[in-house]
């Protein structure tokens, strides 16, 4: 931290879901919306803890607690994914259920948000622990979840094949094929084609009309993505066909940093399935020092609370678009916000997930499966509308784009809440 950033250094809480509340509270309040509203929007409407206990491979019995948040359903079923992560706790998945809600919104999804989470570490558990851990939370979240209710999917450390495992679960407590309980599914078993690259893709097109706006040419702008997992790997490779220089990336332990660019398809290839590559690198610098890199675009793809006012007033790209939940507090919104630099939130920025697991359980429903070349299409034609709502509410209202976000993705919301009499 420099001496700068350490006088200007603000009080901020870091517990997410009173970050989500504070602006979710303006949000309603220029909406003209009163307190009741945000009393029933501020928490989910229900969550559900539970303790699954797994036989271990070595014989013993451990007992993993999960969660699952629902938002609100007043718009259409809950939606969003379920995370594996040793530092999951309840607020967090409450966050997160809220933030579904808003990108469900702001995509004109027919959803409502919801979010789950196991506290357990997938790096220190085998295969059929995993399983067993997976088929565990399904079978004790089975009776508040369904096609038409609350339908997960894949986040932090979770997967296609454990997606596969819980609509497997599912499917024999019904007693029929359900494709449709859960999103990000093996192509074989009803996934849709494109879902897997489908948040890179979207933040990739959120990046590019944030250039545009700028007035930055993307052939040969510099980029530095934090974390290497499913989003921030699509993503740079994406980015570096798109001819870019993706001059740093990172994963749990560590970055790289090469200002001439990196080779984006030796370190993919070189990735486990965590995203952890660093660690065959003597040459690394830390995630810290990744964030302040002088480039134009930043992209954190990591986890939450990377961006506070310890390092915003030290960024030095023009644009940041997130593509994980939650990385920049909200004091560090608003340091970016007063700095001049173009802020893609969460909500609209990584929506591209959601709205092609929408697209997935569409064709579910149907029966009947689309080209990758529509998916994507679709995906364009949705992520393209968004961003420009969001920036012209920015723009119109002088206010920066998280809060322009929150308030373009909950007035459906709060509309529906109000013509079902909820409010
Ligand atoms: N976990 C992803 C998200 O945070 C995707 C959720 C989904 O596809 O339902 O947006």
């Amino acid at each position: 931290m420099s001496n700068q950033a350490g006088a200007k250094h603000r009080e901020e809480t870091l517990n997410v879901l009173t970050q989500t509340q504070m602006v979710l509270k303006e949000a309603l309040n220029k909406l003209g919306y009163g307190e009741d509203m945000f009393e029933l929007l501020k928490e989910p409407l229900r969550v559900m803890t539970v303790r699954i206990p797994v036989r271990m491979d070595d014989g013993s019995i451990r007992v993993f607690t999960g969660y699952r948040a629902q938002h609100n359903d007043a718009v259409g079923p809950t939606k969003g994914g379920i995370r594996f992560h040793p530092e999951v706790t309840e607020d967090e998945v409450k966050a997160l259920a809220i933030w579904m809600s808003l990108k469900c919104g702001i995509a004109q999804l027919p959803y409502g948000g919801g979010k789950g989470g196991i506290v357990c570490d997938p790096r220190e558990m085998s295969f059929r622990e995993l399983e067993r851990v997976s088929r565990g939370y399904v079978r004790a979240i089975s009776q508040i979840v369904g096609p038409s209710k609350d339908i997960p999917a894949p986040d932090v450390f979770t997967n296609s094949q454990i997606m596969a495992w819980m609509m497997d679960e599912y499917s024999r407590i019904r007693e029929f094929d359900s494709p449709g309980f859960i999103t990000g599914k093996p192509l074989v078993l009803g996934g849709s084609l494109g879902r897997e690259a489908a948040t890179a893709r979207g933040v990739t097109i959120a990046i590019q009309e944030a250039a545009k706006v700028k007035g930055i040419d993307l052939k040969g702008a510099r980029v530095a993505v934090q974390g290497f997992g499913n989003a921030g790997g699509y993503l740079a490779k994406f980015m570096h066909d798109a001819g870019a220089l993706v001059i740093g990336i990172s994963d749990a332990y560590g970055a790289l940093y090469d200002p001439n660019g990196l080779d984006i398809d030796y370190l993919l290839d070189r990735r486990d399935s965590f995203g952890t590559v660093t660690k065959l690198f003597k040459n690394t610098i830390s995630n810290e020092e990744l964030l302040e890199l002088d480039c134009d675009i930043l992209v954190p793809a990591a986890i939450e609370n990377q961006i506070t006012t310890r390092n915003a007033y030290n960024i030095k790209a023009k644009i940041v678009v997130e593509a994980a939940n939650g990385p920049t507090t909200l004091e560090a919104t608003k340091v970016l916000s007063e700095r001049g630099i173009l802020l893609v939130p969460d909500v609209l920025g990584n929506a591209g997930g959601v709205i092609v697991s929408y697209f997935e359980w569409v064709q579910n429903n149907q029966g009947l499966y689309w080209s990758e070349e529509e998916v994507d299409r679709r995906l364009k034609e949705i992520m393209v509308k968004a961003f420009h709502t969001v920036y012209d509410t920015a723009r119109i209202r002088k206010i920066d784009m998280r809060l322009a976000a929150y308030m373009v993705g909950v007035r459906r919301m709060a509309e529906a809440c109000q013509l079902r009499g909820w409010v």
